[in-house]
């Protein structure tokens, strides 16, 4: 697992499947976790990492409610959950759907976990909004269109933006929401992509803010040629791979 730091008080690991991201976040003496890793082993070693960066974690933060952003209590299972009222929503109207789907990545990767994911019920936080963290105050977007829910959580003192399944260099679009409420969140992250140093995605690792302004208007101007062409819209150039083709046949299927 890659970890690097952003700031002094931001550090993001990177997971070996998915290229999840887990974004640390300290403002004087209480850090956030943001998502999580994946795999057993990186979730073990997070606490350790964490500790010895000086990031005392009080509590969870999710961007959104896909399992694979879900595992922070693997790490600390004794913190908190907060997210958008969006999420908590589909924690409540989606009961084990979290826990069905790591059930069944892990048995089709032969991954063993120490123990069954336990999910508290989520602290519902005011988005748009603030959230404090120590002495530092975080300011938190709505963030839907990749699915029905989410949050993105710009760090203003790091200038840092973690936007939740957006702006990823490795993964187009992903549609489980709509097209237009896509849009709509890129409208909405787009000034903060221009004040933004760095911009941790939810799958590849963090990137510039001029990187991620990039990926912005090509995933703008693939959404706008999906709703107009289908399956005949083109992808982003350095993301056509054949499971990228596979999401795009399936967001022309939700399009259509
Ligand atoms: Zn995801």
């Amino acid at each position: 697992m890659r970890a690097v730091g952003l700031h002094a008080d931001v550090v993001v690991t990177t997971s070996r499947v998915y290229k999840t991201t887990c974004t640390l976040v300290r403002g004087g003496g209480e850090a956030f976790c943001i998502d999580s890793p994946i795999l057993p082993d990186e979730l073990e070693i997070l606490p350790a990492l964490a500790q010895q960066a000086g990031f005392t974690v009080v509590g969870l933060l999710a961007t959104h409610a896909d399992w694979d952003h879900l595992l922070g209590r693997y790490a600390f299972p004794e913190a908190p959950l907060g997210c958008a009222e969006t999420t908590a929503g589909r924690l409540v109207n989606e009961p084990g759907a979290a826990q069905r789907e790591l059930r069944e990545f892990d048995e089709s990767f032969y991954v063993e976990r120490p123990r069954p994911l336990s999910l508290p019920s989520a602290q519902r936080l005011p988005v748009p909004g603030k959230l404090e963290v120590g002495d530092g105050e975080l300011e938190l977007q709505p963030a839907d269109g990749h699915t029905e829910d989410g949050m993105a959580v710009w760090i203003p003192w790091a200038r840092v933006l973690v936007c939740g399944d957006y702006l990823s260099p490795v993964e187009i679009p992903m549609l489980k929401g709509s097209a237009s409420a896509y849009l709509a969140t890129l409208a909405r992250l787009e000034p903060l992509v221009e004040q933004a140093d760095h911009v941790v995605p939810g799958h590849g690792a963090p990137i510039d803010g001029a990187r991620a302004a990039a990926i912005l208007r090509e995933d703008r101007a693939y959404l706008e040629a999906l709703l107009e062409h289908g399956e005949a819209a083109k992808l982003p150039l350095a993301r056509r791979t054949a499971e990228q083709r596979r999401i795009h046949a399936e967001n022309a299927e939700r399009v259509a």
